[in-house]
């Protein structure tokens, strides 16, 4: 939904195997959000900043292109456009905004905004409303609920104390917002020989 362009990848995909027995699987990663965000902390005009909802959003109207916040972020969320990115006339109609990021420019600095414009509406982020898998899911802390792509609401807390959610590189200090669930209780395939 955001015409994100060639070369940028804001949820990017790894798969992960961790022993030549088990199955592979998928660590999808976003922007975290982090609440105490170094990406926001080295931007010299304010471009990138915090919201008090939660989303770290980057006005590309004030992006000096100085790639001080993609050096600072550990979780290598940060895309720069290098030359000016291509562009459909639906994309180029659009107003720009910061919820978008959209128009696309040259010189500065993109990332996974968590889709501020869906969440305005009430929506679930166009990554949640497109896995059919029932993945993801989006929700606020506060009030304790996370919703996923069928509609199941459930409880944030306990989500994460019954399935051993953890944050990843927490370790860090940048108290990311997202959280996966590891991979427990699946049927493997049996070795072979
Ligand atoms: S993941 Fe990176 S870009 Fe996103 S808020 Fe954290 S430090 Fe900033
Ligand atoms: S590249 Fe843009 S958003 Fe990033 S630190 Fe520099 S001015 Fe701020």
């Amino acid at each position: 939904m955001h015409f994100v362009p060639p070369g940028q990848e804001w949820i990017k995909v790894f798969k992960n195997r961790d022993n030549h027995v088990a199955d592979a699987y998928w660590f999808p990663r976003p922007c975290m959000q982090c609440d105490n965000s170094p990406c926001a902390k080295v931007c010299p005009v304010g471009a990138t900043f915090k919201r008090e909802d939660g989303i770290v959003l980057v006005d590309q109207e004030r992006c000096i292109g100085c790639r001080y916040c993609i050096a600072a972020c550990p979780y290598g969320s940060r895309s720069f456009n290098w030359v000016e990115p291509p562009h459909t006339p639906q994309e180029l109609a659009a107003k720009y905004s910061v919820e978008l990021n959209y128009p696309h420019r040259k010189g500065v600095v993109e990332k996974c905004i968590f889709c501020p414009t869906l969440a305005r509406e009430g929506k679930l982020p166009a990554c949640a409303q497109a896995c059919t898998m029932n993945a993801i899911y989006f929700g606020d802390q506060v009030e304790d609920v996370v919703t996923n792509h069928a509609g199941v609401s459930v409880s944030f807390t306990q989500l994460i104390r019954e399935k051993g959610g953890f944050s990843f590189m927490e370790d860090l200090g940048t108290e990311p917002r997202v959280w996966y669930l590891p991979p427990r209780d699946r049927v493997y395939a049996a070795p072979k020989g």
